[in-house]
C-alpha cells in the first residue's frame, strides 16, 4: 500500500507513522527526518536545508523531490511505503505524480490529520525527544512516570530547534498557505480520507486503521 499523510506539523503524523509502517511492515519516508539527519551530520544536503528549516520555511522543491526520487527507486516493486511530510505542495505533487507513474505505481490513499489549533500548538510547544531512547514525549501531555523515566536513564528531554513558539507559528502558517491546496487536489482524484487525530494514540490508530478499511486485519 502507498500512503501519504497530510496535516499540520504537530498533529501526529510521526507517531501513527511508526505503528502504521510497523502494522503493514512497510518503511517509512520521512523528507523531515531525512533532512534533519543530514543537518545533524552537516552533509551538503544538511547545509542548504539547514536555514530554512531553523525559520520554519520549505526547503527549496529542488533538494527535497531529489531526495525523494533517490528513496522511493528501490521501492517502485514491493509492498508499498509512507510518505510522511512529502508532498508539501502542489509543484512537489506534480513531481511525485511524474515519478509514480514513471514507475507504473499509485497512491493507494491520502490520509488527512486534523486537530483543532489550540490543541496543536500544545502538541508543538510541549513536544520533547528523550535523549537516551529517542522517545518523543510531551511535558503537557505525557505521563509524569513516562518525563520522569527518561530522565531517570539519565536523558535529558530536547526541544527541537523548530519548536520553539515563533517558529512553530510560521510553520503553520507556511503549511497553510503551501500545504492546504493538497487537500483539494488528492479530494479531487478520490483519494482522500480524514482522521481525527485528538483521541489518545491507540485511538487514532483505530480510526487511522477504519479509514483504510484494514481492520479486519487487526
Ligand atoms: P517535519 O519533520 O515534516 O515537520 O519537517 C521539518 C522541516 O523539514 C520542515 O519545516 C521543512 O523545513 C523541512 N521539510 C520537510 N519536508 C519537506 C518538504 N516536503 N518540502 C520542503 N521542506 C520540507
Amino acid at each position: 500500500m502507498r500512503l501519504i499523510f497530510l496535516g499540520s506539523p504537530g498533529v501526529g503524523k510521526g507517531t501513527q507513522g511508526h505503528l502504521i509502517s510497523e502494522y503493514l511492515s512497510i518503511p517509512t519516508i520521512s523528507t523531515g527526518e531525512v533532512l534533519r539527519e543530514a543537518v545533524s551530520n552537516q552533509t551538503e544536503l544538511g547545509k542548504k536545508a539547514q536555514y530554512a528549516m531553523e525559520q520554519g520555511e520549505l526547503v527549496s522543491d529542488d533538494l527535497v523531490t531529489a531526495i525523494i526520487a533517490d528513496y522511493l527507486k528501490p521501492f517502485s516493486e514491493g509492498s508499498g511505503y509512507l510518505l510522511d511530510g512529502f508532498p508539501r505542495n502542489i509543484n512537489q505533487a506534480n513531481v511525485l505524480d511524474n515519478i509514480l507513474s514513471a514507475n507504473g505505481n499509485q497512491i493507494d490513499k491520502v490520509v488527512l490529520f486534523t486537530l483543532p489549533d489550540d490543541v496543536l500548538l500544545r502538541r508543538l510547544t510541549g513536544r520533547r525527544t528523550c535523549s537516551k531512547t529517542g522517545e518523543i514525549l510531551n511535558i503537557y501531555f505525557s505521563s509524569k512516570e513516562k518525563l520522569q523515566a527518561c530522565l531517570d536513564l539519565g536523558g535529558t528531554l530536547i526541544q527541537r530547534k523548530d519548536d520553539q513558539e515563533e517558529i512553530i507559528s510560521n510553520r503553520i502558517s507556511v503549511y497553510k498557505s503551501e500545504t492546504f491546496p493538497l487537500i483539494n487536489y488528492y479530494e479531487e482524484k478520490n483519494l482522500l480520507v480524514k482522521v481525527n487525530a485528538e483521541s489518545p494514540v491507540a485511538m487514532v490508530h483505530q480510526e487511522l486503521l477504519s479509514s483504510l478499511n484494514l481492520n479486519c486485519m487487526s
